[in-house]
């Protein structure tokens, strides 16, 4: 059944979620792997992996979300919460650009006073300057609006208007809600999730989509969650990659509940369950350009292993992390260690043109 499973998933069939599930849990690592391999040989033949020099700045760390798996937010009163000015998001995209950095990734947290002049505002402070921007994941954009009383589509507008040049998929976290009822209650469910998304799309913006997984999930919301993606892409084509990510679970209130054990969360939060979930990802996306590996959160060496299990990008050199270094898990990376990791693995190394 599982040869079956991957035969047909490997010549670009889809799957039942609990076709998806089985195939997840049971084929063999290798075997997963090499079908991955044959997919991400034949949308990329020429043996590149990309990745972007860029920063993550956090405009605000304040956020009335509080979902259980986070690090990074506080309370308004929190002596640690911030909102930068202008003056120092100005200073980090100097900065950035000095250092040949050629994109700014800006999200932040849904903070309360924070509506769509707010958001126009932060675009005109990095968009004066010549570089990229990526921003605002569908919760910010789903609380400009909010908070606005303006449509997703009239923020979408604006935004763009002004120059926002692509959509992070941040806050899929996994599009179930059931899921997101446990570790992220006050969120936008997924349909919301996917409506921003398909918003966007249809306005010509690109987006990435990322899942985080190695919670509370199961196999088969893994399953749901990229099926769910799949079939959004053949929808709107508008999804340049897929980002895959574990959950980090240091200082987070989640960890802290009873009867969690990070050990077994989800059963996927480990190097080998990773290296599944990301073939998994590359074999049911097949219309979905690009898998990037999670440096960030796996570490080069798995990271590196990842390249061999389906993706085809390793992410961006992020000058600057607040959100997983929140949770304690500290990597760094700079350009030059990322081309020799690429280039180590047989594979020539380039910055991606775009996203
Ligand atoms: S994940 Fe995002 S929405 Fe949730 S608490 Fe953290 S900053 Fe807020």
């Amino acid at each position: 059944m599982i040869a079956g499973l991957l035969a047909a998933a490997e010549a670009g069939g889809t799957l039942s979620v609990e076709e998806g599930a089985a195939l997840l849990r049971e084929a063999p690592l290798f075997a997963l792997g090499r079908a991955a391999d044959g997919v991400r040989r034949r949308l990329h033949p020429e043996g590149v992996v990309t990745y972007v020099a860029d920063r993550n700045v956090n405009y605000t760390n304040v956020c009335g979300c509080a979902c259980a798996f986070c690090a990074f937010f506080r309370p308004p009163d929190d002596p640690e919460a911030y909102v930068l000015s202008e003056e120092e998001l100005d200073r980090k995209i100097v900065e950035t650009i000095a250092a040949g950095g050629t994109r700014i990734l800006l999200q932040g947290g849904l903070h309360p006073d924070f509506g769509l002049p707010e958001a126009v505002s932060l675009v005109r402070a990095v968009k004066k300057h010549p570089i990229r921007l990526h921003g605002f994941s569908p919760p910010e954009i789903h609380h400009f609006a909010a908070t606005s009383g303006r449509t997703v589509a009239d923020v979408i507008a604006v935004l763009r208007e002004e120059g926002l040049d692509s959509i992070p998929g941040g806050g899929a976290e996994i599009l179930d809600d059931a899921v997101r009822a446990r570790i992220s209650p006050r969120k936008i469910g997924w349909e919301q999730w996917a409506a921003v998304m398909v918003e966007a799309h249809r306005q010509g913006l690109r987006s990435s989509a990322t899942m985080m997984f190695g919670s509370v999930e199961t196999a088969e919301s893994i399953a749901a969650h990229v099926l769910r993606v799949r079939a959004l892409q053949e929808e709107t084509g508008g999804f340049t990659a897929f980002i895959p990510w574990t959950f980090q679970p240091g200082n987070t209130a989640l960890s802290r509940e009873a009867g969690f054990d990070d050990a077994a969360a989800g059963g996927f939060n480990h190097a080998v369950g990773y290296l599944r979930v990301l073939a998994f990802s590359r074999l049911l996306l097949p219309a979905v350009p690009t898998v990037q590996v999670s440096w960030v959160t796996m570490g080069a060496k798995v990271a590196q292993a990842g390249l061999f299990f389906g993706a085809d990008d390793f992410g961006s050199t992020m000058m600057e992390e607040n959100v997983v270094a929140s949770a304690g898990t500290v990597f760094r990376m700079t350009e030059p260690e990322i081309v020799s990791v690429i280039e180590a693995a047989g594979f020539r190394a380039a910055r991606r043109p775009e996203g």
